[in-house]
């Protein structure tokens, strides 16, 4: 069954292809399937499933996944309004993770 969807066409998730070593571990760590391995690399299956959590970019030894953690949740927003910050929630890391 389909994920609920972000909001189309505003997701920061970036990958970079030739960083990939093909550990696989994006695909394990994502809660919604982003990811698929194909040909021995990761590759984004729908970017618009991605909720911006961050647990794909912080397991990512190599460096080939970049996303701005909670730029898009309500947790993230009401902390950069409260902060007068950008709106993260650092969702995916420390004893505070949300998502
Ligand atoms: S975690 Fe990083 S190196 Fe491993 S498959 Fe995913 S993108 Fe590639
Ligand atoms: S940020 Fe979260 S939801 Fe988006 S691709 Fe990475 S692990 Fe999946």
């Amino acid at each position: 069954m389909k994920t609920l969807q972000y909001l189309k066409n505003v997701v920061t998730l970036k990958l970079k292809p030739d960083l990939c070593t093909g550990c696989g571990m994006c695909t394990v760590v994502c809660p919604h399937a982003v990811f698929e391995m194909a040909n021995g690399k990761a590759r984004i299956v729908d970017i618009d499933d991605c909720m911006e959590c961050g647990a794909c970019a912080n397991n990512c030894r190599f460096g080939a996944i970049s996303v701005k953690a909670g730029v898009g949740c309500a947790a993230g927003i009401l902390n950069g309004i409260l902060r007068g910050t950008e709106p993260s929630c650092d969702c995916s890391t420390g004893s505070k993770a949300c998502c």
